[in-house]
């Protein structure tokens, strides 16, 4: 599988390509976020959620799971951390097959509740500032999307 690759030397570096990837993407599609804690899943979907020209602050989700902001297209952003020794369903699907963008953090926490096809994105500390990001799509539309963002 092909994956995709690059380095950021610091959060804003990481928040311009998440919001450069937001401008491709469409309704219903579904991002994982994976790296440990600090790794920058959230300061991603800040990004992101900039270029959805979403205007409220987005703050990482610990307490509610699921938190929804309205934009360019809706943005569901999921922190599921907190489902790591009780995994439960709250109904993941209807946010996947809606019609915003669904950002999970740690979604390999619900592994068995994900969309066959996805885009994960793993992050990795490299240095104080520095990050690898590492896209890894599964299916078509997300192969695409990787491709167009790289060109
Ligand atoms: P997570 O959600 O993965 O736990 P956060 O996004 O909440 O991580 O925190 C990442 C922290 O690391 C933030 O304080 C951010 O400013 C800092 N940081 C430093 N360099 C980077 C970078 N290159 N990309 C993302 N975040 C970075
Ligand atoms: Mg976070």
């Amino acid at each position: 599988m092909t994956q995709f690759e690059l380095n950021t030397a610091d959060s804003k570096e990481t928040s311009q390509f998440a919001a450069k990837l937001a401008h491709l993407l469409q309704p219903g599609d579904v991002l994982a976020l994976e790296g440990d804690l600090g790794a920058g899943k959230t300061t991603f979907t800040k990004g992101l959620a900039k270029g959805l020209d979403i205007k409220r602050t987005v703050n990482s989700p610990t307490f509610t799971i699921i938190k929804e902001y309205k934009g360019k297209l809706p943005l569901y952003h999921m922190d599921v951390y907190r489902l790591a020794d009780a995994p439960e369903d709250l109904g993941f699907d209807e946010y996947f097959e809606g019609d915003g963008v669904t950002v999970v953090e740690w979604a390999h926490l619900i592994e068995e509740q994900l969309p066959s096809e996805l885009l994960t994105i793993y992050l990795y500390h490299e240095g104080q500032e520095q990050r690898k990001i590492v896209l890894a799509p599964k299916g078509k539309r997300y192969e695409q999307l990787c491709k167009e963002i790289f060109r």
